[in-house]
């Protein structure tokens, strides 16, 4: 039995997060909205009605198109794709054809084991979004609400190889996608969609066996599962003597199957042509240049960085750069602390993680500011407070948005290193445990880690504990 290996390309469409639609001036974004309540004649495609281009989509889409590497074309089209379908109320989709808005490109993916792969990109272009039907009570329902939604659409080439890299070219796309913001990426609400087209050879070959694609592939977990489960069969297929046919699959993500849709048709007659009533879309390098200008240092790249300038281990630097807020709150607080940067990105890492994940917010909307935080680090270093306090000091200042040293001083939470204060509390701990003190002086000495834990509790823990064990050693042995 030959070994196999798979071959992968995902077609993903991409909601842009403009105010408006890409033609008319509805409201684009309508997951709380009741249905058909963003639409106009525009959209609902009604006689005699004119597309406006929103320029918001063009600058979005092209922004994408330069963090992707593509090549922005100066002049690109659009074109009529002609289908019927009942959320389709125009008869016809205005997209882009063969004159997209950028070509080529790639996705480099760093895999968890190491390597990385590079995942080319054909075209990219942009495309008015359908509407929603849906199955109610015996009815069919539609939504025009969607239909008009600005969309990105880009093909990868056949270069995906496992699940767990086309899960990671998702993660990576959707990474990108928020970080430079034009997109919120939400796979849940559809603002990230993919199909994925899979077939498989024995490994080493150079040719392409038929493919199936996948539809409705609609979170990281999903495409990982769904694409698993298609290798699985066609190896089933292959191996009992059958023949692959070009399927379209749906993946039915509650019972975790893929169901048959269809016999893949030729590639259907859309009998494209340019659409009359908008001009082409023209780019020119002042345009270009403004568009660049606007491209923040992407997230690979940021990575790299800070595994060299701050020399932290990979691990970290993938995690601090893993959305924008929370890699520019990471460096505020280094530049703020002015230590060891490691010691930094753990305390970012542990507590304002949990912070961030437990409130369901992004850095930039802490109270705990990266300044607030570098204080408590170095309230911590200079043993002015201990570990402990620091820690729950992280969420007081979220909590009250108050200055770390504010709060120390008003919750009396400073280190008592106080000699005096210290033996005191000691005298007393040793008064109230004549049963332990006995085990210690029987030889058994490893019960003062006990002791320092009561002058811990009864100082609430504001004690040193170094000086409180040296202070028990010395009373203990009397
Ligand atoms: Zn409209």
């Amino acid at each position: 039995m030959p070994d196999y290996e798979a071959i992968i390309g995902l077609e993903t469409h991409i909601q842009l997060n403009t105010t408006t639609k890409i033609f008319c001036t509805c409201k684009a974004d309508s997951w709380n909205d009741p249905p058909n309540t963003n639409i106009c004649p525009v959209c609902t495609g009604l006689p005699g009605v004119l597309p406006v281009l929103n320029e918001a989509v063009v600058d979005k889409a092209a922004l994408l198109a330069v963090a992707m590497q593509a090549e922005v074309q100066p002049v690109s089209y659009f074109d009529r794709k002609n289908y019927f379908y009942p959320d389709l109320p125009k008869g016809y989709q205005i997209s882009q054809y063969d004159m997209p808005l950028a070509r080529g490109g790639f996705l480099d993916l760093p895999m968890p084991d190491g390597y990385t792969r590079r995942i080319s990109i054909h075209k990219l272009h942009v495309e008015e979004d359908a509407g929603k039907t849906v199955n109610e009570g015996g009815h069919r329902l539609i939504d025009f609400n969607r239909c008009g939604v600005p969309l990105v659409e880009m093909v990868t080439g056949p270069d995906l190889r496992s699940p767990d890299e086309a899960a990671q070219y998702l993660i990576r796309l959707r990474q990108l996608l928020r970080w430079v913001n034009i997109s919120e990426a939400d796979m849940e609400k559809g603002h990230l969609r993919a199909d994925a087209n899979v077939s498989i050879r024995p490994e080493g070959a150079d040719y392409f066996n038929p493919k199936t694609e996948i539809k409705n592939v609609n979170s990281v977990v999903a495409i990982r599962d769904a694409v698993q489960a298609e290798i699985d069969r066609q190896i089933r297929q292959v191996e009992a003597g059958g023949k692959i046919e070009a399927w379209t699959l749906d993946w039915d993500d509650n019972a975790g199957v893929l169901r048959k849709m269809r016999s893949k048709e030729t590639e259907a007659d859309y009998r494209y042509f340019r659409e009359p009533d908008l001009l082409p879309i023209r780019i020119d390098n002042v345009f270009l240049e403004t568009i660049l200008s606007e491209l923040p240092e992407l997230p690979l790249d940021r990575r790299s960085r800070f595994v060299e300038q701050y020399e932290l281990p990979v691990y970290d630097a993938d995690i601090l750069t893993g959305d924008r807020a929370l890699s520019d709150y990471f460096e505020t607080a280094v530049a703020s602390y002015g230590g060891d940067s490691k010691r930094v990105s753990n305390w970012v890492m542990n507590d304002v993680m949990r912070l961030i994940n437990e409130r369901g917010i992004l850095a930039n909307q802490l109270r705990l500011t990266p300044q607030y935080l570098a204080e408590i680090i170095k309230q911590v270093d200079a043993n002015t407070i201990n570990t402990s306090t620091g820690k729950s000091l992280v969420e007081k200042v979220e909590d009250s948005g108050r200055a770390p040293a504010e709060i120390v001083q008003a919750e009396g939470l400073g280190v008592v290193s106080d000699e005096d204060a210290i033996r005191e509390i000691i005298i007393e701990v040793i008064e109230d445990n004549p049963d332990q003190v006995a085990t210690y002086k029987s030889g058994k000495t490893t019960i003062i880690g006990w002791f320092v834990g009561q002058v811990m509790k009864k100082s609430r823990g504001k004690a040193d504990p170094q000086m409180a064990r040296s202070i028990l050693d010395e009373l203990l042995s009397e």
